[in-house]
Parts: C-alpha cells; sequence; structure tokens
C-alpha cells in the first residue's frame, strides 16, 4: 500500500491559509459593521447601501471573479465560507452576498460571453448588485413553466413578462431574467439574459413583507416590451434551461452555508445566556438536561457543516455533487430551524420578545426549507440519483 499524501489526509473543515484569513476578516466585519444595526434592519425591512458599498469594499462581491476582471480569484468553496460567517450574524445579509457570488457572478463567470464579460464583471466586482430572475406567480418548483416570453425583434429581443420573489431586486443593477423564445419547444425554448437596471421595459414592483430575512429585498421584477441586444443573452440560445439547473445546483450549497452559519450564530446566543441566566441559585447552563440539548445541536451544527464543505469541495474538485448539493442544504435548514427553537427554548420568555436577537433567527431560519428548491425538490432530487 502506498502512504497517502498529507493533503489526502486533511480534515474536511480544515481550512488554507488565505481561507482562514479570509473568515477571520468577514467574520470580524459581521462582527463591528453589521452586529450593531441587525435588529433595526430587521424592523425597517431595509438594507443600508452604505452596508452594500462596504461589501464591495471587503471584497466579497466577486469572489470568483478572476483578478483580471477585478474580482477576487477565488473559489467556490471561499463564497462559502464568506456566506456562513455573515450569516451567523444576519442571513439577510448572508444572502444578498449569497445571490451575488452563487447565482449571478457563477452564471456570468461560466457562460458569459468575452464581451458580456468584459462589460459586466469589472460591475459586479466593485459597486454593481445582480439578481437573478427565474420564479413566477404559476412557476415555482415547476420553474420551466415560465410564462414570460421573448421574441426576436431586428438585431436583439423584446421580453415580456413578470417574475415574482426576486431577492436583491431593490438593489440590483443587473437581472438574469430568463424567458421563453419558443415556447414549442418546451423547456428548450428557455434563455437567459443579462438586463440591466434603467433599460426600458424593466420595473422592480411590490416588495414583500416577510416573516424573514426581512432586510434582504424580495421584489417582483416586470418586463413590458423591454428590449435588449443579442449581446445580452447569457450562454446559447434555448439553453436557458441549463445555466438555471446548474447555477441552482451550486447555488443550493450557498443556501446551506446561510442556514449553517444562522444555526452557528443561535447556538452561540445561547451558550452565552445559558451561562449567564441563573435559576435554583446556578447558571442554567449547570443543569445536564440543558447540556444534553446544547450538545445535541453542536452534533446537528458539526454535520450540516460537513456536508456543506464537502459539497461546496467537491465543486471547486470538478467532481459530482449533485446529491451533495441537495443533501446539505436539506440538512443544514432542517438544523437552523431546530436549533433556533432550541434556542427560543433557553432563552425561556426572553427568547420570544424582539430584544433578545434568537426570535429574528428563528423566523429567519425558515427560509432555508423554501428558495433554491424547497426540501421536497431536494428530496427528489437525492431520489432520482438513487433509484
Ligand atoms: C424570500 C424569497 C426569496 C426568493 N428569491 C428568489 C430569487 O432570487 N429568484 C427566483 O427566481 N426565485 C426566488 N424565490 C422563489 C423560490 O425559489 C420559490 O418560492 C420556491 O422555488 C418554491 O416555489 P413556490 O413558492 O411556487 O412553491 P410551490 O412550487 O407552489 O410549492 C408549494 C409546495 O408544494 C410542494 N411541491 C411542489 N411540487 C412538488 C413535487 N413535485 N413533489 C412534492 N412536493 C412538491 C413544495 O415542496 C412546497 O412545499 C424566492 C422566494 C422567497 C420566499
Amino acid at each position: 500500500m502506498t502512504t497517502p499524501s498529507v493533503d489526502a489526509l486533511l480534515p474536511l473543515t480544515h481550512l488554507s491559509e488565505d481561507e482562514r484569513l479570509l473568515r477571520d476578516s468577514v467574520r470580524e466585519f459581521a462582527q463591528a459593521r453589521i452586529r450593531p444595526h441587525v435588529r433595526e434592519m430587521d424592523e425597517q425591512a431595509k438594507f443600508p447601501r452604505s452596508l452594500v458599498d462596504e461589501l464591495f469594499a471587503l471584497g466579497i462581491m466577486g469572489i470568483e471573479i478572476p483578478e483580471s476582471f477585478g474580482g477576487a480569484g477565488g473559489r467556490f468553496f471561499h463564497a462559502v465560507l464568506v456566506v456562513e460567517e455573515l450569516s451567523r450574524v444576519d442571513p439577510s445579509v448572508g444572502v444578498l452576498v449569497d445571490v451575488q457570488n452563487t447565482l449571478v457572478v457563477n452564471a456570468l463567470v461560466r457562460w458569459g460571453s468575452s464581451d458580456l464579460k468584459n462589460r459586466v464583471l469589472p460591475a459586479l466586482s466593485t459597486k454593481a448588485v445582480g439578481a437573478y430572475a427565474l420564479s413566477e406567480a404559476a412557476s415555482g418548483s415547476d420553474a420551466f413553466a415560465l410564462q414570460t416570453r421573448a421574441r426576436e425583434d431586428g438585431d436583439g429581443y423584446v421580453i415580456d413578462g413578470r417574475k415574482l420573489w426576486i431577492t436583491n431586486a431593490n438593489e440590483a443593477d443587473y437581472f438574469i431574467v430568463f424567458a421563453n423564445l419558443n415556447p414549442e419547444a418546451g423547456y428548450r425554448g428557455i434563455t437567459a439574459f443579462v438586463v440591466e437596471r434603467g433599460t426600458p421595459g424593466l420595473t422592480v414592483g411590490k416588495k414583500e413583507d416577510k416573516l424573514g430575512i426581512r432586510a434582504s429585498s424580495t421584489c417582483e421584477v416586470i418586463l413590458e416590451h423591454c428590449r435588449v441586444p443579442r449581446s445580452q443573452v447569457l450562454g446559447e440560445v434555448g439553453k436557458g434551461y441549463k445555466v438555471a439547473i446548474e447555477t441552482l445546483n451550486e447555488g443550493r450549497i450557498g443556501i446551506g452555508a446561510q442556514m449553517l452559519g444562522l444555526a452557528v450564530g443561535a447556538l452561540e446566543h445561547t451558550v452565552k445566556y445559558t451561562k449567564e441566566r441563573k435559576q435554583f441559585g446556578k447558571a442554567i447552563a449547570e443543569f445536564q438536561g440543558v447540556q444534553f440539548q446544547l450538545a445535541r445541536a453542536a452534533t446537528d451544527i458539526e454535520a450540516a457543516r460537513l456536508l456543506v464543505y464537502n459539497a461546496a469541495r467537491l465543486r471547486d474538485l470538478g467532481q459530482p455533487f449533485l446529491t451533495e448539493a441537495a443533501m446539505c442544504k436539506i440538512f443544514a435548514s432542517e438544523v437552523a430551524e431546530r436549533t433556533a427553537s432550541l434556542a427560543i427554548n433557553l432563552f425561556g420568555g426572553n427568547g420570544f420578545v424582539k430584544e433578545y436577537p434568537v426570535e429574528k433567527l428563528y423566523r429567519d431560519a425558515k427560509i432555508g426549507q423554501i428558495y433554491e428548491g424547497t426540501s421536497n425538490l431536494q428530496l427528489q432530487t437525492i431520489a432520482k440519483q438513487m433509484l
């Protein structure tokens, strides 16, 4: 038997020097610059532009964009670490950065023509936010039943339709819009377009008033005779379904990271609180009944982290990761909900009021089982690979 290399023996949670530095700098930033505003952002359902600018200044809005386009030249795993750390403090900030990197940047880096990349990637690295507009009122899980239509018009296309639930729509400068150019061909007519904010015919509509991740904007995006030149097609005409499937397969690892970070944050608050809160003459953390609950949550989180990191590392290695990505999202989102629920229980009455941070995390956790493919759809993906 040959001796395995040291690299092959590294645990999944081992971080390289650059990964550790990135994680620590984002952790510090989240504590100093986000933590003080979490409650206000949630209550006002607002994401301050100044915070968006700070995220750009930190260099985490174009993680996989090559340095030649002004990006960080990093890997998908770096994005996962960043989303985890931000979500530990505020999952609303986590999802803004997640959509930017794991969906929008990812799609442009993989499918953008060199012309599109030259025009859009430098902006996405430094100042422009992206949104990903696939869902519609009548097509959520059944995304490819979308009703938004595109038709050829001279040297470009005209898009008409209404997109619903679009994250980052308020802040976005670029929208990846999926429209069907040839409905007779079914999903093979779906084409992805990059539509710039300000293009006549594109408007951002109603902003949703949500249960959780309230600071993250979720809006309708309306396209009325919205004309775009041919150069705005992302990938090949009729291959938008491939762009959507493949980016969402990867994007859901980012949601796994968001939910992992949320769970870590909830448990940290809980450990601190249970060591401080006294009942029956001692800290409640001294009761074995409480300790066992904390230990179980820590075990859940460790398992979620292994699933998320493994899926992300498989993706970076170019190995199949479809099942692992679905598993990490479903599991991490359940762990997030369980951990935030336990946090409320162990905070007692204080867990139920807004003065303490955990009721917000419980509300935020719910979205993990819905967007980028509901838990049922993740189970469907896993089962398909098995049968
Ligand atoms: C806050 C938020 C942000 C979002 N951001 C974006 C975004 O940026 N871009 C975007 O394009 N979309 C976005 N979405 C949309 C999101 O991806 C969809 O809501 C999600 O895919 C579910 O679709 P739906 O809401 O239509 O639910 P439905 O598809 O109607 O599902 C309802 C229920 O039926 C179940 N179900 C459906 N089909 C099956 C089946 N075949 N087998 C078993 N069960 C099934 C589902 O699991 C679910 O429990 C966002 C949604 C929210 C709430």
